[in-house]
């Protein structure tokens, strides 16, 4: 399954933050360490988006990423202090394409998602019919990824708290498609909201900087593994580790 990260902390370039790391995005499209059965390799496209002072910008390709030559020259030039990156595995019978790859956005949302839905998409009909018909017509893709977004961004533009609205998307995804893995990453640029659902996840914190991500990208010790059903709460100080009914464990 996809491999996503997020950085929030003072400004590296991208290329520094995604290929330069020995076990980092880059790599991990071709050689991931802990894809815990769901896909082989990471080749179905990837974006990153990273926030300017007039809000995030977005770059999202259909191929690999190791075969884009812009990529490295783009991340050579440009630095940025919140950072949300995804390389893609399409899931079996999902369509190919640079919409179909995360980062989503939505205003100052990032949002990026790695895992499947199970069932897709009969499991998940009447949750879908739940949300506006319009923002079922403007899904980026007709992906589950794409459809997690509409249901968590539904939940974001009603008001609701970022951790709660991840909690109540998955708890809802999770009753009509148990089987779902459901890792799901978001970000404001200044905050990040991270579920364990079925998928690896770490996290590498301090000094004044934090990463969240699928896969450690390199050696250090101070990587964190996240348990399972767990909700990681950041911001580039401090972080929580919740369970997905929201009683902090440690
Ligand atoms: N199911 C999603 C897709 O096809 C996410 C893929 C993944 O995590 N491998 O885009």
């Amino acid at each position: 399954m996809c491999r996503h990260q997020l950085y929030l902390g003072p400004p590296v370039s991208l290329t520094q933050l995604l290929v330069e790391p020995p076990y980092g995005l880059y790599r991990q499209s071709w050689a991931p360490r802990d894809m815990r059965g769901g896909g082989t390799v990471n080749v179905d496209g990837f974006g990153v988006g990273w926030y300017t002072p007039t809000g995030p910008v977005r770059y999202r390709r259909a191929g690999p990423i190791w075969a884009d030559p812009g990529l490295v020259e783009l991340g050579r030039a440009t630095a940025a202090g919140a950072v949300l990156a995804a390389v893609r595995s399409a899931t079996p019978g999902m369509p190919f394409g640079e919409t179909a790859c995360a980062p989503f956005t939505d205003g100052r949302w990032l949002f990026s998602h790695n895992g499947v839905v199970a069932g897709w998409p009969d499991s998940v009909a009447a949750l879908a019919a739940a949300l506006p018909v319009t923002d079922l017509l403007t899904l980026d893709a007709p992906t589950d990824s794409a459809l997690l977004w509409a249901l968590l961004r539904h939940r974001l533009r009603s008001g609701a708290d970022p951790g709660t609205a991840i909690t109540d998307t998955v708890t809802g995804v999770l009753a009509a498609a148990p089987a779902s893995r459901l890792n799901l990453l978001l970000t404001d640029g200044e905050r990040a909201w991270a579920s364990a659902v079925g998928h690896s996840l770490s996290v590498l914190a301090g000094p004044e900087r934090l990463t969240i991500a699928s896969e450690p990208s390199d050696d250090d010790p101070a990587w964190r593994p996240v348990a399972d059903r767990r909700l990681v709460v950041a911001d580039r100080h401090t972080y929580t580790v919740e369970d997905l009914c929201g009683s902090t464990s440690s």
